[in-house]
């Protein structure tokens, strides 16, 4: 298998899938029947030996808890990552309202999710069944992700992070730089959903055509200005605390979906990778 192959299959699952559609049974509402979620993806890749996981490791936040590719796979060779852009409808639905979020981006959210799930299952079968032990951490028992501070909680000392980030992986891979809202900026903007494999199959890793972290951004402060909750600052970036309550607001309002992302659209990065003037 080469990776155009496993991105023919990919791109096949988006297009075919049944899952991107939402149904007349979960539409929240008529003007939403027949909803297609997600547009084509774009796959990078990684070398599962990357200096980078360890540079993860040494630092503060993600990187603390993030478990490289061969604890999660001892044989690992590549670390694939993929993103799914919304598609113009769902985005553009989320602009005009400047706070509430549309029908059409709650779906994104919770049915979009039950969806990447669905196709990181598909594309695990699609790698074991070619003959390469694969894991996709997204949905690997072992995974596990903490919001805020709970002593409730397994790893009570930590908040806001998980032992696998599709993000810092997406980044690795050579997709695109965060912005200042936390979000990733890709060739195909930022609005969309990420999942990730680490597999036995050899695949040439992508370059990193950055330096920086934060190279993409222009810190237009667009996001800032779009933000409800006011979480976010130029000086500080994103506060996970702030958007966090923000997002159980919504719960509350649109249970049992949520959602706000509204500082993924009608912003210079939502589709692309924005210029400096
Ligand atoms: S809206 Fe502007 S400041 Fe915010 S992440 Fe995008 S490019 Fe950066
Ligand atoms: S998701 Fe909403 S509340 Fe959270 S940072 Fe983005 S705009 Fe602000």
């Amino acid at each position: 298998m080469n990776k155009a192959d496993f991105d023919d299959s990919i791109e096949e699952f988006v297009r075919d899938s049944e899952d991107n559609l939402i149904d007349e049974k979960k539409a929240i509402s008529p003007a939403v029947i027949g909803l297609r979620i997600f547009e084509s993806p774009i796959v990078f890749v990684g070398a599962a030996d990357d200096e980078m996981f360890r540079e993860f490791a040494s630092k503060d936040g993600i990187g603390k808890s993030l478990q490289g590719p061969f604890a999660w796979l001892p044989t690992a060779k590549s670390v694939i990552s993929v993103f799914f852009p919304f598609t113009d409808a769902v985005k553009v639905s989320n602009r005009a309202d400047k706070l509430e979020p549309s029908s059409e981006w709650l779906h994104a959210r919770i049915e979009g999710q039950m969806f990447i799930d669905k196709a990181t299952k598909y594309l695990l079968a699609y790698l074991e069944k070619s003959g390469y032990k694969t894991v996709a951490p997204s949905i690997d028992q072992r995974f596990w992700s903490k919001t805020a501070f709970n002593p409730a909680t397994p790893h009570p000392e930590v908040s806001f992070t998980s032992n696998w980030s599709e993000r810092h992986i997406a980044f690795l891979c050579g997709m695109g730089t965060f912005g200042l809202s936390k979000g990733l900026i890709t060739e195909k903007g930022m609005a969309g959903r990420f999942t990730s494999l680490i597999t036995e199959l050899e695949l040439p890793p992508n370059p990193r055509s950055y330096e920086e972290p934060y190279e993409y951004c222009i810190k237009c402060g667009a996001c800032v200005r779009r933000c409800p909750a006011n979480a976010i600052s130029l000086e500080k970036g994103k506060n996970h605390m702030i958007c966090f309550a923000y997002l159980n607001e919504t719960g509350k309002k649109y249970s049992p979906r949520y959602g706000c992302g509204k500082c993924q659209v009608g912003v210079p990065c939502e589709r692309k990778i924005p210029k400096r003037i």
